[in-house]
């Protein structure tokens, strides 16, 4: 990206005063604030397996669904992504 986190955060804050060229800048750090927020919330991982226990297909393998990165579930059940900071939701997936 070309814009730093600390531009966009300037851009954003109510109380910055700056007189903008275009409005390029200002989406900019619109897209880049919604994008943080969006990881914010908590979505549901996709989960998968290769291997059975007791005739049920076991749940091994879960993956981000914001960057995709896959985890153990049984060792790294996150509440949050670490690798892009995205916020899981295990509510519906063997809590
Ligand atoms: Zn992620």
């Amino acid at each position: 990206m070309s814009m730093t986190y600390e531009r966009a955060v300037e851009i954003l804050d109510p109380q910055h005063r700056e007189h903008y060229p275009s409005i390029e800048p200002v989406n900019e750090a619109c897209r880049m604030g919604m994008e943080a927020l969006k990881k914010q919330i908590p979505t549901a991982p996709a989960l998968s397996g290769d291997g059975f226990a007791d005739g049920a297909l076991v749940y091994d393998t879960w993956e981000c669904p914001n960057c995709g990165k896959q985890y153990e579930v049984e060792y790294e059940k996150h509440d949050y992504c670490p690798s892009c900071g995205q916020a899981i939701d295990w509510s519906e997936n063997h809590g």
